[in-house]
């Protein structure tokens, strides 16, 4: 069986190829499917705009879609950046600026309230149905950056697992990252819908 991955983020469709290894289930991505404006993500939840992007993903292609969205939020700013996360500071993907503007946000607020997280919702759309799937990877925002691997706030991030002195999520091989992370938790939990689609699918053509 074949499903889209909405999404032209390699490392994403690699990770998803990778836990459905030996699945019998084909991960596509957009570059395999022809071209298509991708809708602007304007939900005010990660699961809405998840959710927009496999919608037009299963409308496009015909294809059983999966999309998903994340961000990191923070309980002292309401869970903010939250869906904002990617242009916090106005811009973007700048994730340096990002990251500044954020920790001058939270420059006064005292360690024991700087409890923070990273969300994936992945979502999923069949031609009669849909799905979603939340994962979150607890943690605390540092007051300056830390390590260099990752991306957008992994620098700013100590994973619980790491509480109090250990290292952020920007010091952890992506390996170990992998098996801790939001993504790697909402991923897990498709596994099985997946898989029974898949099962399913086979049965019909047969
Ligand atoms: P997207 O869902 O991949 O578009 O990610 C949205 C934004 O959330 C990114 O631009 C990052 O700022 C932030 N983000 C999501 N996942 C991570 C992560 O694993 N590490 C660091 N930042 C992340």
């Amino acid at each position: 069986m074949k499903i889209l991955l909405a999404s032209d983020n390699p490392k994403k469709a690699h990770e998803l190829r990778t836990i459905l290894a030996n699945s019998g289930i084909e991960i596509l991505t957009l570059a395999d499917v022809p071209h298509y404006d991708e809708p602007i993500e304007d939900g005010r939840t990660f699961a809405d705009n998840a959710l927009i992007k496999a919608r037009a993903g299963a409308q496009h292609t015909g294809l059983v879609t999966i999309a998903d969205d994340s961000g990191f939020t923070v309980e002292e700013l309401n869970g903010c950046p939250g869906v904002l996360s990617a242009r916090w500071s106005g811009q973007h993907g700048d994730d340096q600026a990002n990251n500044l503007l954020l920790l001058k946000q939270m420059a006064h607020v005292p360690e024991e309230r700087r409890q923070a997280a990273f969300v994936s919702v992945c979502a999923l759309v069949v031609p009669n149905g849909e799905e979603h799937v939340t994962g979150q990877w607890d943690g605390w925002m540092l007051t300056e950056p830390r390590g260099d691997n990752g991306f957008g706030y992994d620098p700013l991030f100590l994973p619980n697992e790491e509480f109090p002195n250990g290292r952020s999520s920007a010091q952890l091989s992506p390996a170990e990252k992998n098996a801790l992370s939001h993504r790697g938790k909402a991923l897990a939990q498709l596994v099985p819908i997946v898989t029974q689609l898949s099962q399913l699918s086979e049965a019909n053509s047969d």
